[in-house]
C-alpha cells in the first residue's frame, strides 16, 4: 500500500485512523453481522450512530440548545436553494461576494427574490475579504450571507461582517471544524462535508430554531424544508447512512485529538510552514492578501504557466498530488485540511525548495 499526500480541495483527505476503523468494520459493524451500508436506517444500531454523531458535533462546536443539527442530502449546492426557500420571508437577502461559491449562492437566491450583492472582492480576483464593517444592509433583508472560507481563492473571514441586526448565514464547507466558532453569532451555519469532515453528498446545517419555519416559500418541496429534517431527526427519508457514520467517526477522531482549540493550533502551525516559505521564496508566491489568508486552502503561483505545470507533474511523481489550482486562479493550490498531517506540508515545502533551486533562473 502506498498512500500519497493528497492536497485536493474536495473530496479530500480523511484521517487514516478513520479509514482503517471503517475498513475493520466493513463486513461486520459491532455484533450486527452486517455493514453499516446494509443496515436499516430505522434500526437501533443506526439510531445510535446518528445520535452519537449529533452529540459529538454538539460537544465539539459547543452548539447551543436552541440550534438544530440537520443532516441533509445534496451537498453544498442544495443549500444555496434551501437557504432562500426557507428564510426569504420578505423576499430580500444580502450577499457578500468573496468567490465562486458565494456567487453561486447569490445567483441561486435570485430565483426566489431580490438578492443584493452588498460587497464584493471580484475586482481583484477574490484575493481579499472586503471591509464589512459598514455595509448597505437592506432594511428588509431576511438575512446576510457569507462564504466563510473561500476554497478556491484561499481567503477566510477572520472577522464577521456587521449585519446590522440581520441574521447571518454562513457556508462553512471548507473550514468546518478547523477551529472554534461562536455558533450563537449565526442564524444558520452549514457545510458540505466533503472538504473537511467526510464523504461527498451530505451537508450538515446548524439552524437556530426560530428559523425553522412552516411558512417557507410556496412550492418548496418537502425535502427542501429544514422543518422536515428538524421534526424527524434527519430521518424523514432514508438518509445517507454511511456518510453520517463516517462523519461520526471523524467527530470522534477530532475529540480524541483534543477538540477544536487544538485543531486550530495545529492548523495554524501547519499553514505557517507553507506561508513562511511562500513569503520568503523567490520563485513561488501567495496570491492572497496576508491578513485574509485561509488556514485550509493555500493557492500559490510561479507566474509562469509552463513552470507551474512542471511543478505539478514533478510533485505528483513525489507523492504530492492534486496540487493543480482552480482555473480562475491558475497555478497551484494546496488544501491542508484537518486530516493533512504536518509532515505532508513539510514534505511539500521541502519539495518546493528543491524545485526552486533547480528552476530559478
Ligand atoms: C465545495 C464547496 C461547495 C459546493 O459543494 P457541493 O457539495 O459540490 O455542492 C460550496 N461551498 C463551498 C465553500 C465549497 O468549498
Amino acid at each position: 500500500m502506498s498512500r500519497v499526500y493528497n492536497f485536493a480541495a474536495g473530496p479530500a483527505v480523511l484521517p487514516e485512523e478513520v479509514l482503517k476503523e471503517a475498513q475493520a468494520e466493513m463486513l461486520e459493524y459491532k455484533d450486527t453481522g452486517m455493514s453499516v451500508m446494509e443496515m436499516s436506517h430505522r434500526s437501533k444500531d443506526f439510531q445510535n450512530i446518528i445520535d452519537a454523531a449529533e452529540q459529538d458535533l454538539r460537544d465539539l462546536m459547543n452548539i447551543p440548545d436552541n440550534y438544530k443539527v440537520l443532516f441533509i442530502q445534496g451537498g453544498g449546492n442544495t443549500q444555496f436553494a434551501m437557504v432562500p426557500m426557507n428564510l426569504m420571508k420578505n423576499r430580500v437577502a444580502d450577499y457578500i461576494i468573496t468567490g465562486q461559491w458565494a456567487k453561486k449562492a447569490w445567483k441561486e437566491a435570485q430565483i426566489f427574490g431580490t438578492a443584493n450583492a452588498i460587497a464584493s472582492s471580484e475586482d481583484k480576483t477574490f484575493s481579499y475579504i472586503p471591509d464589512c464593517s459598514d455595509l448597505p444592509v437592506d432594511e428588509n433583508a431576511d438575512y446576510v450571507y457569507i462564504c466563510m472560507n473561500n476554497t478556491i481563492y484561499g481567503t477566510c473571514f477572520h472577522e464577521l461582517p456587521n449585519t446590522k441586526g440581520k441574521d447571518l448565514v454562513a457556508d462553512i464547507s471548507s473550514c468546518f471544524l478547523s477551529g472554534p466558532l461562536d455558533v450563537s453569532k449565526f442564524g444558520i451555519l452549514w457545510g458540505g462535508v466533503q472538504k473537511n469532515v467526510g464523504p461527498a453528498g451530505l451537508a450538515i446545517a446548524i439552524v437556530r430554531e426560530d428559523l425553522i419555519r412552516e411558512d417557507v416559500l410556496p412550492y418548496t418541496p418537502t425535502m427542501l424544508k429544514y422543518k422536515t429534517y428538524a421534526d424527524k431527526g434527519s430521518l424523514y427519508n432514508t438518509p445517507p447512512c454511511y456518510n453520517i457514520y463516517i462523519c461520526g467517526k471523524v467527530f470522534k477522531w477530532l475529540k480524541a485529538m483534543g477538540g477544536l482549540e487544538v485543531m486550530q493550533k495545529r492548523n495554524e502551525e501547519k499553514a505557517k510552514v507553507l506561508y513562511d516559505f511562500l513569503d520568503s521564496s523567490k520563485l513561488f508566491k501567495s496570491t492572497v492578501r496576508p491578513d485574509c489568508r485561509s488556514l485550509m486552502n493555500v493557492p500559490f503561483v510561479t507566474g509562469d504557466k509552463d513552470l507551474d505545470a512542471k511543478f505539478i507533474a514533478e510533485a505528483k511523481e513525489n507523492g504530492l498530488v492534486s496540487l493543480k489550482g482552480h482555473r480562475t486562479v491558475g497555478g497551484m493550490r494546496a488544501s491542508i485540511y484537518n486530516a493533512m498531517p504536518k509532515a505532508g506540508v513539510e514534505k511539500l515545502v521541502q519539495f518546493m525548495e528543491k524545485f526552486e533551486k533547480e528552476n530559478l533562473k
